[in-house]
C-alpha cells in the first residue's frame, strides 16, 4: 500500500512552525530503515486575487517559498495542484483527486485545524478518505487535542494520530506583522523564504 500525506495551508508565508511540523510527521511515519516511506505533499491553497493583494503575496510566490522551505526533505514535495485548479480549495476535493485503491491517504493538521476538522465542508467524507495526524502548535492544552482524537476515533473506527512533537508556536500572521513593523525574523523563517520575501518585498504592508 502506497502512503501519501497531504499538508495543506495558505503558507503565506511558510515558517519554521510549518517546517518543524512536516519534519516531525515524517520522522514518525518514516522511521530509519522504513521500507515503505510515506510521501508528503505540501499543498498551498489557491486564494482569490483580492486576498493575495491584502496579504502582500501571490499564489506563485507562495509556491516558490514552499519549495524553498520544504526542499530539504527527502520524502516531501510541494504540489501546485490546488493553485493550478484555482477557486476555493476544499480539502475534500483534493482528497478525492489523490485517492487511489492502493493508496493510504493521510492528512496532517496543526491543532487549530485538527480541532475544527469536523466542521469543514463534507467532514464525514474527509474522515472516511484520509487518516488524520494532528500536531500541536503549543497554543492549546494537549488534553483538549487528546479528547478530540478520541472523538474522531470513535466516529471513524480508525486510529487517529496525535504527534508528540515539541511545539513551535508561530503563525504566518505573526510573521506578516513582524515584516510590516520592520522587526527581525530571528530564525523564524527558513533562509530561502526570508531571501524571497526580502528580494520581492512581500508583506511590506501593514
Ligand atoms: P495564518 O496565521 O495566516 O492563519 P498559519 O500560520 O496558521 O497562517 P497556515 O498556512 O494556515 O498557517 O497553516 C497550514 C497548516 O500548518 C495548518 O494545518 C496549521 O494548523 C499548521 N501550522 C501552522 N503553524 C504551525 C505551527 N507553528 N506548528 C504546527 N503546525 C502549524
Amino acid at each position: 500500500m502506497e502512503r501519501v500525506g497531504i499538508f495543506g495551508g495558505t503558507f503565506g508565508p511558510p515558517h519554521m512552525g510549518h517546517v518543524r511540523a512536516a519534519e516531525a510527521f515524517l520522522r514518525e511515519m518514516n522511521p530509519e530503515g522504513c521500507e515503505n516511506p510515506l510521501h508528503l505533499l505540501v499543498m498551498p491553497t489557491a486564494t482569490p486575487p483580492h486576498k493575495q493583494k491584502a496579504e502582500g503575496d501571490t499564489a506563485e510566490a507562495r509556491l516558490r517559498m514552499c519549495r524553498a522551505a520544504f526542499g530539504h526533505l527527502a520524502d516531501a514535495e510541494v504540489s501546485d495542484y490546488e493553485i493550478s485548479r484555482g477557486g476555493i480549495s476544499y480539502t475534500v476535493l483534493t482528497l478525492e483527486h489523490f485517492t487511489r485503491e492502493d493508496r493510504e491517504l493521510w492528512l496532517l493538521c496543526g491543532s487549530d485545524m485538527f480541532l475544527t476538522l469536523d466542521r469543514w465542508y463534507r467532514a464525514e467524507d474527509i474522515l472516511r478518505m484520509a487518516r488524520i495526524a494532528g500536531i500541536s502548535r503549543g497554543t492549546e492544552e494537549f488534553a483538549l487535542l487528546d479528547r478530540k482524537r478520541a472523538e474522531y476515533e470513535e466516529r471513524t473506527g480508525r486510529r487517529v494520530l496525535l504527534l508528540k512533537n515539541e511545539p513551535f508556536p508561530l503563525s504566518s500572521t505573526e510573521i506578516r506583522r513582524r515584516i510590516a513593523a520592520g522587526e527581525d525574523m530571528d530564525g523564524l523563517l527558513p533562509e530561502g523564504v526570508e531571501e524571497i520575501i526580502r528580494r520581492e518585498r512581500l508583506y511590506e504592508i501593514g
